[in-house]
């Protein structure tokens, strides 16, 4: 959930109220970057020799346990004269082969892994082979029963750093955010054509962390022609993607499984869904019989589209409530109503890109998890969410359980979530855990 570029008035918007803040840093950190990039200038090995990257001696410990990013600090030189985006290959301190990785000077990741094996050739038939197994992957674990939306390549943790594709029935919206996946992007296209047969290839590469690989924003299609209307079905629901606009590529598909939860524990309760987007959660409320629904979400746009969804799946729309509100804001005002509810769903954007965040995203997890407690009735439910790279899952509950204290409840964990199957997370990359849920009862 990057935050965005500009949008037009009629498509959905990024909030312009709660984490402003979250923003500045963002620049802040990008103009960093640049500066790293210049002081990196300085580790130019020798120009005449063959392009590698050597690593500082005792560097290569991350690589050997198989995580694949490459920071600038633990390269001691950069040999030859290799642009961005070149694969390199990367040794130890004593020339050792490491690894055959992406080069890119402007970002504080300098390498990413394409391959651990030195007899690999980097190539289209390489991409094609990663590109076969994530969709052999899919198709083996059986996820698209009653959906046809898929994240079928999930970047890092599918062997393809800095590459995401998402499937909507039959478009792909692709998601560049690395220089190295950049270089290959029209192989990469035309293998996917091939492959999956889209009627479109549209790329979504407009996510600000292009920025800090230096990478400039595009937004546009790449292969065929995009539908007039982009819808997906999600077990059995009909949600319409916002593909040229809606965030991330258009849709929340890491979030499938814990909606169908949702659904399940939704009979006859009065829900409120915070940072609802395009309707997700509470639709599937709905299907599950909830008695009542307020969602809340800062753009109008995606609550159009929430509302036109929940009437295309001829879903009651009684008690059915739509606000266009800073949930930071609206939190407040329910709670000095005296509101009350049975679940509550708190599924915010990304207030922590990275750890270097973490610290300011944590008061933003704590103020609204504390009044999402405040607003439960006892043996309530919240559903809580975080899907900032920066906060890992202990803190996380951490945070939780702070917030717990200062409402005055006690609180049961009854479930952990995760993101669904189609966003594996290679067990030597713990950051590709990004999402993380809890669900809390309420018990006194
Ligand atoms: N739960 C959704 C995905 C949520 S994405 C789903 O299942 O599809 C995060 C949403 O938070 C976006 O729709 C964004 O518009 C909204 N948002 C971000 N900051 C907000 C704020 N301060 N107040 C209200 N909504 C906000």
């Amino acid at each position: 959930m990057n935050k965005q570029k500009a949008r037009s008035p009629s498509t959905p918007q990024r909030p312009s109220q709660g984490n402003r803040d979250f923003r500045n840093r963002t620049k802040r950190s990008t103009k960093e970057a640049v500066n790293q990039n210049i002081r990196r200038t300085a580790l130019a090995g020798e120009a005449d020799a063959p392009p590698c990257i050597i690593l500082r001696a005792g560097r290569e410990k991350s690589l050997l346990r198989r995580h694949p990013w490459i920071f600038s600090g633990a390269i001691e030189r950069v040999d030859g004269a290799p642009v961005t985006g070149d694969t390199l290959p990367v040794r130890d301190a004593a020339g050792n082969f490491l690894a055959w990785a992406a080069y890119n000077p402007a970002s504080q990741i300098s390498a990413r892994v394409w391959s651990w094996h030195e007899q690999d050739h980097i190539d289209a038939e390489f991409f094609r082979g990663k590109i076969t197994s994530a969709l052999a992957a899919r198709s083996s674990l059986n996820l698209a029963r009653d959906s046809n939306g898929m994240r079928l390549i999930h970047a890092e943790s599918d062997g393809l750093p800095g590459l995401v594709v998402d499937q909507y029935d039959d478009v792909l919206a692709m998601q560049i955010g690395s220089a190295g996946a950049e270089r290959w992007r029209d192989a990469i296209a035309d293998i996917l054509q091939e492959l999956c047969k889209p009627v479109c290839i549209y790329e979504r590469s407009d996510s600000d962390s292009r920025a800090l690989e230096g990478l400039e924003l595009r937004n546009g299609v790449m292969r065929g022609t995009l539908p007039t209307n982009v819808e997906v079905i999600e077990n059995g629901l009909r949600f319409k993607v916002d593909v040229q606009n809606g965030q991330k590529t258009g849709f929340y598909l890491d979030q499938r499984d814990n909606r169908a939860l949702t659904e399940t524990l939704a009979h006859g309760k009065d829900v409120l869904n915070c940072f609802c987007y395009t309707g997700g959660f509470s639709l599937y409320a709905r299907r599950g019989g909830a008695k009542s629904m307020l969602s809340i979400d800062a753009s109008g746009d995606a609550l159009r589209i929430a509302a036109e969804n929940l009437a295309n799946n001829g879903l009651d729309a009684s008690h059915a409530e739509w606000q266009e509100a800073d949930v930071f804001q609206a939190l407040r005002t329910l709670r000095d109503q005296n509101r009350k509810f049975d679940l509550v769903i708190l599924d915010p954007p990304k207030f922590a890109p990275t750890a270097a965040f973490a610290e300011k995203a944590s008061r933003g997890y704590k103020d609204i998890n504390l009044l999402g407690f405040k607003l439960l009735r006892p043996g309530g439910l919240l559903f809580t969410y975080s899907c900032s790279g920066g906060i890992n899952e202990d803190l996380f509950q951490k945070i939780v359980a702070g917030a717990a204290l200062d409402a005055g409840v006690d609180a049961q964990i009854v479930h952990h979530l995760h993101a669904s199957a189609d966003h594996p997370v290679l067990l030597s990359f713990p950051e590709g855990a990004y999402l993380k849920g809890l669900v809390l009862m309420v018990t006194g």
